[in-house]
């Protein structure tokens, strides 16, 4: 059964800090409002889990994550008996809680779930927004606060691991793309506690990396790598080791590539 996480953490912000760049917030409270589900598209370590954590709390939602993977069934999401004491319990999955609760289901990288996950998600992406549970025989109709947000990296460019026409367009999408460097630098800055001109250096590099995207790295270096390594150089590490650590090893595993990177980041710093 994936077991969902329930953001924020006690002790975080609440909300959780997060800098709007384009527009994003209004998108999401007006899908929210409209009971529209919502698709976000962009790389990994973007800022997507932590928007959706923002909103969820900006509009009073609980929120329940489910970060997919290829073993992860409808069974996982909706629910399944359980063995307990000798009886058998029905056991909600956290798509089911959401719609129970009108909370806010978060399915992170959404492709990477097994096909039979689109049958559920179809009744309840539409204008019915039901819930069918095939085991128990209910069919739960989602309250106006629900919401489903689901999203996935199209940069992957996995052809067998795309959505099909006929479940994206059952969503409003939203595509996310690094911030410009002086939003970036200042996220990182409030993220890591770094000065934000030591953080401009770090985007700087980063984005030099993010040109090889396509070429030598199938990824470039994510916001997330980028705050590591300012964290880790707030917290006293030589700053060349950090960006090897953060910004050079993550990467990649072919020594050649490495030897190209750490020149990028000779020249970039
Ligand atoms: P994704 O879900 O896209 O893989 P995350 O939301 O986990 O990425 O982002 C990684 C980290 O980058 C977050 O924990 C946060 O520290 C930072 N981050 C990225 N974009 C923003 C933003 N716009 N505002 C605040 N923090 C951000």
């Amino acid at each position: 059964m994936a077991r969902p996480s329930i953001l924020p953490a006690p002790g975080a912000d609440d909300p959780p800090f997060y800098r709007e760049t384009a527009g994003e917030c209004e998108l999401f409270e007006r899908a929210f409002r409209n009971r529209m589900p919502l698709l976000i598209k962009g790389p990994t370590g973007c800022g997507k889990t932590r928007f959706v954590a923002h909103m969820a709390a900006r509009l009073g939602r609980p929120l329940y994550t489910v970060a997919c993977h290829d073993d992860l069934t409808a069974a996982d999401l909706t629910g399944r008996y359980l063995l307990k004491g000798g009886d058998t319990v029905w056991a909600d999955g956290p798509l089911t809680r959401a719609v129970r609760d009108g909370a806010i289901c978060y399915l992170d990288e959404v492709v990477e779930a097994r096909k039979d996950v689109t049958v559920v998600l179809h009744p309840v992406t539409d204008d019915r927004r039901t819930l069918p549970l095939e085991r128990t025989g209910e069919i739960l109709h989602a309250p106006p606060e629900f919401m489903l947000v689901v999203s996935y990296n199209p940069g992957y460019q996995n052809v067998l691991k795309s959505l099909k026409p006929s479940t994206r367009q059952r969503f409003l999408a939203l595509e996310f793309s690094f911030p410009q460097p002086e939003v970036e630098a200042a996220i990182v800055a409030r993220e890591s506690g770094l000065a934000q001109e030591r953080c401009a250096a770090l985007v700087r590099l980063a984005n030099a990396l993010r040109e090889l995207k396509g070429k030598d790295l199938d990824e470039g270096a994510s916001t997330r790598l980028v705050i590591y390594c300012a964290s880790l150089i707030k917290a006293g590490m030589r700053p060349a080791d950090a960006v090897v650590a953060a910004l050079i090893e993550p990467l990649t595993d072919d020594p050649d590539v490495r030897q190209g990177l750490l020149r990028v980041a000779d020249i970039a710093l």
